[in-house]
C-alpha cells in the first residue's frame, strides 16, 4: 500500500497573529467567539470599511408609514402578499421563461430583502427553501412572515433558471452559466439578457440579497455563507445568518453576488448540499438563516439566534487525488481532520489488491467533499478549510460520533412541518403469508437467484 500525500493548491490561508483586534464595535452585544482565519491586513481593511459606514436609513423609520411596493410595474399594498409572473426574457414570440416572484409587503416600512434560488437549475436546496417560505405555514396570520407583522418587504424568487430546473441542468439552454453573465446586457447572449433583466428588475430596488446555492454535481457542500466582509451591508447579513462558517470573498467575476454588491446591496451566497438533491438539513439551515437575517434587520419580530462560534475564513485548500481509480472517502462535509490523517483510499478495480491513501495536508474542516468516487490524478476529493485557531472551540462543536461540525439550525423539527398538517392514512387489512419482511425477502432472494443464474450463463459464453 503506497502512502501518497495529496497535493495542496496554494491559497492564502490563515495567519495566526495580530492579537490586538479588540476594537469594540457594538458596546453592549454579548461577546461572540470568533475564530478568525483571515489575515491581519484583510481584517484591518474590513474594520476600516465598517467604521466608515453609516447604517442609519431614515426611510425605514417605522413611524413614517408604509408605501406601496413596486415590482415589475405592479403595485403591492402594505400588509399584503402578491405573486407576480416575471418573464426572464423580453419577447413577444416564443418562450419568455416566466418565473414566479412572491412579494410579501409588510404593514410597516423597512428594508427590502430578495431571496433567490435556482440560478443553477439542478440545485434544489434553494428552490425548495424559497418555495417553502411562500407557503401559508410561513405567511399566514401570526406566522413568521405574516405581512401584517412585518416591517419591510421580502421578495421570493425560487426559480431563476426555469429551463434548467425542468431539464435538471446547471446551465441555461445556450450552455451558459447565469452566475458568470452578470451584469448582463440587453443585446447579448440569451443568458446575458436574462442576467440583465434579473439585475435591473429583481435585484435593484432591494437593500439585501440572499442567493441560495449548492455544490455542483458530484460534490457535497457543508452549509456555509460567502460574502465580501469589507462590504458593511454584506458583512451585517453574513453574521446575522447565524451560521458557523463564513468565507470572506468577493465572489467570482460575472456572479450575481458581485454585481449586486456593486449596486450597494448587502449580499450573501448560501451554499449547502449538492446538486439534484433536496438535502433536508441544508434546506432547514437555509430557512433558519433567512429568518435570522430578517429578525436581525427587524423585518420580523424576535431575536436572531447565534452560533456558539464563528469561523471567518479567507483561504482554503483543495485536496486532490494523485492516482486514478475509485475513492473510498472516510470524511464528509464538516469533518474535522488533523494534518497527516488518512482521509480516503483510492482503489483500482483493474488492480484490486493495490491501493493508495489520501492524506490530509493540514488540520481543518472539510467544507466540501466529493460524492462521486471516480477520480483521475488531480481530481479534487475535498475542499479543506485549514484551521490554526479556535481548535478547542471547534472540537466542542463536533458531533461526537461522526467527528463532523454540527451547524446551527440543523437540529430540531423543521418549522414548516407541523403535526396537525401531517395526514395520517389508516390502511386496513391483514398480513398474509407470514411476517412482512419474510415475503419481501422471499421475492428478493428469488430475483437474486435469477440474477446469479443469468450471470453464470454469461460467464459460460
Ligand atoms: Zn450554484
Amino acid at each position: 500500500m503506497g502512502k501518497l500525500s495529496a497535493k495542496v493548491e496554494g491559497v492564502s490561508v490563515s495567519d495566526g497573529g495580530d492579537k490586538k483586534s479588540s476594537k469594540p464595535r457594538s458596546k453592549k452585544s454579548r461577546k461572540m467567539k470568533v475564530s478568525n482565519q483571515i489575515p491581519a491586513k484583510r481584517r484591518r481593511e474590513i474594520e476600516r470599511a465598517l467604521d466608515a459606514h453609516d447604517p442609519s436609513r431614515p426611510e425605514w423609520d417605522r413611524m413614517s408609514g408604509a408605501k406601496q411596493h413596486r415590482f415589475f410595474g405592479k403595485r403591492i399594498k402594505p400588509g399584503s402578499i402578491r405573486q407576480i409572473e416575471f418573464p426572464l426574457l423580453d419577447v413577444n414570440l416564443g418562450d419568455a421563461w416566466p418565473t414566479p416572484v412572491t412579494i410579501i409587503h409588510g404593514h410597516r416600512p423597512g428594508p427590502t430583502i430578495t431571496i433567490t434560488g435556482g440560478v443553477h437549475g439542478d440545485e434544489m436546496v434553494g428552490q425548495v427553501a424559497a418555495s417553502l417560505l411562500s407557503q401559508k405555514v410561513f405567511t399566514g396570520p401570526g406566522r413568521p412572515l405574516d405581512p401584517e407583522l412585518m416591517a419591510g418587504t421580502v421578495r421570493l424568487a425560487p426559480v431563476l433558471n426555469p429551463p434548467g430546473l425542468t431539464r435538471q441542468m446547471r446551465y441555461f439552454p445556450d450552455g451558459r452559466d447565469l452566475n458568470r453573465e452578470f451584469p448582463g446586457s440587453e443585446s447579448g447572449s440569451t443568458t446575458s439578457r436574462v442576467a440583465f433583466r434579473i439585475l435591473h428588475e429583481l435585484i435593484s430596488g432591494s437593500d439585501f440579497l440572499i442567493d441560495l446555492h449548492t455544490a455542483a454535481k458530484g460534490r457535497d457542500n457543508l452549509p456555509q455563507v460567502r460574502a465580501d466582509l469589507a462590504h458593511p451591508a454584506s458583512n451585517r447579513i453574513a453574521r446575522a445568518f447565524g451560521i458557523e462558517v463564513i468565507l470572506d470573498s468577493k465572489g467570482p467575476k460575472g456572479s450575481m453576488r458581485r454585481s449586486s454588491v456593486d449596486l450597494g446591496i448587502g449580499t450573501l451566497t448560501y451554499e449547502g448540499g449538492g446538486a439534484n438533491l433536496a438535502d433536508h438539513e441544508a434546506v432547514q439551515i437555509a430557512v433558519h438563516g433567512i429568518l435570522n437575517v430578517l429578525r436581525s434587520l427587524h423585518v420580523i419580530p424576535g431575536n436572531a439566534s447565534r452560533p456558539k462560534f464563528r469561523l471567518l475564513a479567507s483561504g482554503s485548500t483543495w485536496v486532490r487525488a494523485d492516482e486514478g481509480g475509485l475513492v473510498d472517502l472516510f470524511v464528509g462535509r464538516g469533518s474535522f481532520v488533523d494534518e497527516g490523517e488518512t482521509i480516503g483510499r483510492i482503489v483500482d478495480p483493474q488492480q484490486p489488491s493495490e491501493s493508495a491513501d489520501i492524506i490530509s495536508p493540514a488540520r481543518g474542516i472539510f467544507i466540501c467533499t466529493a460524492n462521486n468516487p471516480i477520480v483521475t490524478p488531480g481530481t479534487p476529493v475535498g475542499h479543506l478549510l485549514p484551521v490554526s485557531k479556535g481548535v478547542r472551540l471547534i472540537r466542542k462543536g463536533l458531533d461526537k460520533k461522526t467527528n463532523r461540525l454540527i451547524i446551527s439550525g440543523s437540529k430540531g423539527e423543521p418549522i414548516w412541518r407541523e403535526e396537525y398538517e401531517v395526514e395520517e392514512i389508516m390502511i386496513e387489512g391483514e398480513w398474509s403469508g407470514g411476517a412482512v419482511d419474510a415475503e419481501w425477502q422471499a421475492g428478493w432472494s428469488n430475483s437474486n437467484k435469477q440474477m446469479v443464474e443469468a450471470a453464470e450463463e454469461e460467464d459460460a459464453d
